[in-house]
């Protein structure tokens, strides 16, 4: 994510950190997240006991974002750039990683 940004590329972030979760945690976009750049975050809504940030040592609230709206996200990015881009993208192969690592 720090790479793309330093070489100016727009994308879509995912980020473990829960909404409405503190900004001074480790994981916080705000605090930790892309700088001054167009990429867009995608936080989950936190699950029961992760209120102030997921504590899981496995991918858990994460798996809250849905593969649509990191599939919309990246729709509204192509669709607001100037740049040509080549984008493949299988959904039924996110889903099966999504749920193959629950
Ligand atoms: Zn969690």
């Amino acid at each position: 994510m720090h790479m793309a940004v330093a070489a100016g590329l727009s994308g879509v972030v995912l980020s473990c950190h829960p909404i409405g979760a503190t900004q001074e945690h480790a994981n916080a976009p705000e605090r930790f997240g892309p700088w001054q750049s167009s990429m867009e975050i995608l936080r989950p809504e936190p699950l029961p006991g992760c209120e102030n940030g997921c504590m899981k040592e496995y991918a858990h609230c994460i798996n809250q974002i849905r593969v649509e709206d990191v599939v919309k996200s990246m729709e509204k990015i192509i669709e607001s750039s100037d740049k040509e881009y080549i984008v493949e993208l299988d959904i039924d192969i996110c889903r099966g990683w999504r749920y193959g690592n629950m």
